[in-house]
């Protein structure tokens, strides 16, 4: 039985106007399991005005009352956490486990917009001058949006929302039409929590709705995740617009091992941070990056024994470490860059296209399945490297000093997350000084930064001035007013034309 994927408007399930629709698969199975609907320019129109018509009344609400609604929802989202995650698993097709850590690290940045009035609390300076006081507000913005890409239906949205909502703005989301279904989920847990109708709102759909919502007069601001070419259009579209947009883009993360390293914790890192969630992940780790010739010779090894031993196998079964690739068309694209190494002259260590889903489990033999690639010997000149893969492919480089690391690091477009493996305080402590990625890990392969730090790359991966979430995802989603304010009976009689100054 398949499922519609509809639109959320004013607190209820709302049908796209178009009559557009494509199919939503389980990546696992390769079935068709719904059908989400593609909403035209009439639909966007309707969730902003929707929006818009709910900014007054919730705007105006105390900042506590507004974190109580927050409140019931964080109570409703973890009686529901694993419905979230069986949700994720049937359209993304990443491993339950993973799916269930993803439901979590949203749920973190709610807790975090649950303190919104203490987030919110500004400066105040008594007497600036004499019998004047001044002091800042920060207000919401109106009407704002998110938009969001496919790995992350839920914890993606949720760094966004949560915070946008706590500072008294109306939402409108539009997710990835690969997996859908989450964003209706989350939709009716925000109305049973009490959130006003119309205050978050979601449009299905794909670029037309993206193009709707980021032209339209009424949107303030727009959040986007994805990849970059599409972050760079938001970012110009939406900046000609007149909206403040942040607009997060593509990876390419390496991992840099010191000759000093633990060697199982690097084996053990990469594996995880390059192979879990199929790769799909903006903060997998896709380059290894050796010191030395003689640490690649003790990493190698180990590493392709395990990628070999990888269990690949249906998210659903608590054995997997890794489950299918989102689409047919991802697993198109993925292929087609290991063929690229191989053509490039990259020494193809592991075939992951040699894996076909027929051992993943019961009724996989037609989803989109491949195992872990790992490459050795590739050069910075080659597109494996230089481009965002986005799958299960490791591509492994040797370089001879930690300088050469450094450089090779700051000279890639992207700048989203790395990590070093070592034991030496000054090496990692010289590392996170001078290395042009905004998001850094020592001994750590997957630095996503906690609720109240902020997420955010540099360089291609984020165009914008403010990281998502955190205090910066506070300061996105309001406007500093400065107040400043005396008192009839404190003004000097006579008008003052020199430049007022503090006196
Ligand atoms: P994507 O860019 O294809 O899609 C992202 C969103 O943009 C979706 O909602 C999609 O419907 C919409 N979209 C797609 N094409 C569009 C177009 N031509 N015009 C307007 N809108 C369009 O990304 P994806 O494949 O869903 O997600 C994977 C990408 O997201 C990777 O590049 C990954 O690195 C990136 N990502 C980045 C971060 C980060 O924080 N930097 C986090 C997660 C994912």
């Amino acid at each position: 039985m398949t499922t519609t994927i509809t639109n959320w408007i004013s607190g209820a399930r709302a049908d796209a106007t178009s009559g557009l629709q494509q199919p939503v698969y389980n990546p696992a199975t390769g079935a068709v399991t719904g059908q989400v609907q593609l909403s035209a320019q009439k639909d966007v129109d309707a969730a902003v005005a929707s929006a818009k018509a709910a900014f007054p009344a919730w705007s105006n609400l105390s900042p506590l009352r507004r974190s109580r609604v927050l409140n019931k929802f964080l109570a409703l989202l973890n009686e529901h956490r694993d419905d979230l995650a069986r949700m994720i698993t049937a359209e993304h097709g990443k491993v339950f486990t993973d799916a269930q850590g993803e439901v979590m690290r949203g749920i973190e940045i709610v807790e975090f917009a649950c303190g919104a009035p203490q987030l919110l609390k500004t400066d105040f300076t008594d007497q600036v001058s004499t019998n004047i006081d001044n002091w800042t507000l920060r207000q919401p913005l109106g009407v704002v949006t998110g938009i969001t890409p496919f790995n992350f239906p839920v914890m993606v949205p949720m760094w966004m929302f949560p915070v946008a909502l706590a500072t008294g703005n109306t939402f409108v989301l539009k997710p990835s039409p690969l997996d859908p279904s989450p964003s209706l989920f989350i939709a009716d847990l925000l109305k049973q929590a009490g959130l006003p109708d119309g205050v978050f709102n979601v449009v299905q759909g794909d670029k037309d709705a993206v193009n709707a919502l980021i032209e339209h007069p009424d949107v303030q601001a727009v959040s986007f995740v994805g990849s970059t070419p599409i972050a760079n259009h938001i970012y110009e579209t939406g900046a000609r617009h007149g909206k403040r947009v942040q607009a997060l883009g593509g990876a390419k993360n390496h991992l840099v091992v010191m000759p000093d390293a633990d060697i199982d914790q690097v084996v053990d890192a990469l594996m995880g941070a390059a192979y879990g969630s199929a790769g799909e992940r903006c903060m997998a780790i896709s380059v290894a990056v050796f010191v030395g010739e003689e640490t690649a010779e003790k990493v190698m090894p180990k590493l392709i024994e395990r990628t070999l031993e990888l269990k690949v196998l249906n998210g659903t079964n608590l054995e997997a470490e890794m489950g299918p690739i989102v689409t047919r068309a991802a697993h198109e694209r993925i292929t087609g860059y290991i063929e690229q190494g191989v053509k490039e002259g990259a020494t193809l260590l592991v075939d992951g296209r040699e894996f076909n889903g027929q051992t993943a489990g019961e009724g996989c033999a037609d989803g989109f399945w491949m195992g872990g690639t790992l490459f050795d010997n590739v050069t910075p000149d080659m597109r494996i490297y230089k481009e965002e893969i986005f799958g299960p492919v490791l591509a492994c480089l040797r370089v001879k000093d930690f300088g050469e690391a450094v450089d090779l690091i700051n000279a890639h477009e992207f700048g989203n997350g790395v990590s070093l493996y070592t034991r030496d305080g000054h090496i990692a402590r010289e590392f996170g000084r001078r290395i042009q990625v905004g998001m850094v890990g020592i001994n750590v392969p997957i630095p996503v930064p906690m609720a109240w730090h902020g997420f955010g790359g540099w360089k291609k991966s984020l165009f914008g001035d403010m990281h998502a979430y955190g205090e910066e995802g506070v300061r996105f989603y309001t406007k500093q007013k400065s107040i400043m304010q005396r008192w009839p009976q404190a003004i000097a009689k006579g008008a003052e034309f020199a430049m007022p100054t503090s006196h």
